[in-house]
C-alpha cells in the first residue's frame, strides 16, 4: 500500500512515517510544508529508505496537491498536516482557520479528484484518515468541582463538540468537514481523535520537552495557574501504532478515539520529569525548585479524559506504554539526542531544511 502522510516532518506525523517505513511493507509519500513545526531530522533514520519520498507542499496549494496525487497514485491519506499549538492559536489565530480548515478543505477536495478517476474496487479499498484531538470535545467536571466519582465522565466518540481555543475550534471544523464529504461525496474517511502525546522528536515548546530542556539548563518550569488542568497522555508511538491500524484495519464512516488512560494534573507531570532528572542527572538542588507558577492560558480547558474502549474492542488496540515508562523513554531520548534539540534551539534545522 501508497500511503500520503500529510504533516510527515511534525511531531507525530513523523513517528507514524518512521512506524509504516520500519515495521510494514508500505510506502510512504511525506507532504509536508516545512513550517516552524516540521523537521527533517526527525526522519533521518528513514529518508534514504527506498519506499520513503517527500513532498514539499502546502496542504493550501490545489494545483501542487493534484501534481502529488497524480505522480504518486496513493492508497491511502493520512492527514496530520495542522497548526498545532493552543497558545499561538490564541496570539495568531489566522494560520490555524488557514491551515487546518481551508487546508483540510482543499485536500478533501484534491483528494475527492484523484478518488473519482479509481477504478471501483480501488475506490472503495481507498481510505482518507483524518487524524484529530480530543480538544474538539471541550473540558469535562475537575474532581474539583465534582461530589461523586459518576461525574468524571470520559469523552466518548458521541460527545458533542464544544471546542474552547481557536485551534480546537479549527479541528472541530475540519472533523465537520471530513464528516460532511463522507456524507455528500461518499469519500471514504475515518477520524481519529487523539489526547495529548508525548515522547521524542517533541517541539519543545510543549509542556514535556520544555521542562526537560529548561530543567537541564537551570530555567525556570513554567506552570500555568495552580497546574491543576488534568490531560490523557499517550506515548507518541502507540498513537503511531494506533493510527496505522485505524487506516488499515478502521471501518468506513467510523469515528475512534484514542488515549493511554493517564489521567494527570500538569503538576504532576513536571513533578515526575523532575524526580526522573533528579535520579539521571542529579545536582545539588533537587530540579522541582525551578517549578514557577505564571498567569493561566485564556480559556483553559480543566480537564480531558479519553474512553478508547472502542479502539481496544474493535481493533485490538491497547499502549504499550504506561505514563512512568514513556515518560522514562522520553526523558532518556532528550538526554541522548542533544544535537537534534540544539539544532531546533539554534534554529539551524530550520536553515538547513531551507538550504540557507
Ligand atoms: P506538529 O505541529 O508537530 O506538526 C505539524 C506538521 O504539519 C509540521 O511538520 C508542519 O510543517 C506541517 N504543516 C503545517 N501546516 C502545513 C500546511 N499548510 N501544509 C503542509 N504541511 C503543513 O503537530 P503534531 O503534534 O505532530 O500533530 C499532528 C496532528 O495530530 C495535528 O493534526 C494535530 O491536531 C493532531 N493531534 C495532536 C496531538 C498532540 O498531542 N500533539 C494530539 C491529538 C491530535
Amino acid at each position: 500500500m501508497k500511503i500520503l502522510v500529510t504533516g510527515g516532518a511534525g511531531f507525530i506525523g513523523s513517528a507514524v512515517v518512521r512506524h509504516i517505513i520500519n515495521n510494514t511493507n508500505d510506502s510512504v509519500i511525506n507532504l509536508d510544508k516545512l513550517t516552524y513545526a516540521g523537521n527533517l531530522e526527525s526522519l533521518v533514520s528513514v529518508e534514504s529508505n527506498e519506499r520513503y519520498s517527500f513532498e514539499q507542499v502546502d496542504i493550501c496549494n490545489r494545483s501542487e496537491l493534484d501534481r502529488v496525487f497524480s505522480t504518486h497514485k496513493p492508497d491511502a491519506v493520512m492527514h496530520l498536516a495542522a497548526e498545532s499549538h493552543v497558545d499561538r492559536s490564541i496570539t495568531g489565530p489566522a494560520d490555524f482557520i488557514q491551515t487546518n480548515i481551508v487546508g483540510t478543505y482543499t485536500l478533501l477536495e484534491a483528494t475527492r479528484a484523484y478518488w473519482n478517476t479509481l477504478a471501483d474496487d480501488a475506490k472503495k479499498a481507498f481510505r482518507f484518515h483524518h487524524i484529530s484531538t480530543d480538544e474538539v470535545y471541550g473540558d469535562l467536571p475537575h474532581p474539583d468541582e465534582v461530589q461523586s466519582a459518576e461525574e468524571l465522565t470520559l469523552f466518548t466518540e458521541t460527545t458533542s463538540y464544544a471546542p474552547s481555543s481557536p485551534y480546537s475550534a479549527s479541528k472541530a471544523s475540519s472533523d465537520h468537514l471530513v464528516r460532511a464529504w463522507l456524507r455528500t461525496y461518499a469519500l471514504p474517511t475515518i477520524i481519529t481523535n487523539c489526547s495529548n502525546n508525548y515522547g521524542p522528536y517533541h517541539f519543545p515548546e510543549k509542556l514535556i520537552p520544555l521542562v526537560i530542556l529548561n530543567a537541564l539548563e537551570g530555567k525556570a518550569l513554567p506552570i500555568y495557574g495552580k497546574g491543576d488542568q488534568i490531560r490523557d497522555w499517550l506515548y507518541v508511538e502507540d498513537h503511531a501504532r494506533a493510527l496505522y491500524k485505524v487506516v488499515t484495519e478502521g471501518k468506513v464512516g467510523e469515528t475512534y478515539n484514542i488515549g493511554g488512560h493517564n489521567e494527570k494534573q500538569n503538576i504532576e507531570v513536571v513533578n515526575t520529569i523532575c524526580s526522573i532528572l533528579d535520579a539521571l542527572v542529579p545536582k545539588t538542588t533537587p530540579y522541582a525548585e525551578q517549578i514557577t507558577y505564571v498567569t493561566d492560558r485564556p480559556g483553559h480547558d480543566r480537564r480531558y479524559a479519553i474512553d478508547a474502549s472502542k479502539m481496544s474492542k474493535e481493533l485490538n488496540w491497547q499502549p504499550e506504554e504506561t505514563f512512568e515508562t514513556g515518560l522514562s523513554k522520553t526523558v532518556e531520548w532528550y538526554l541522548a539526542n542533544k544535537t537534534w534539540c540544539q539544532h531546533v534551539q539554534d534554529g539551524s534545522y530550520h536553515r538547513e531544511r531551507l538550504g540557507i
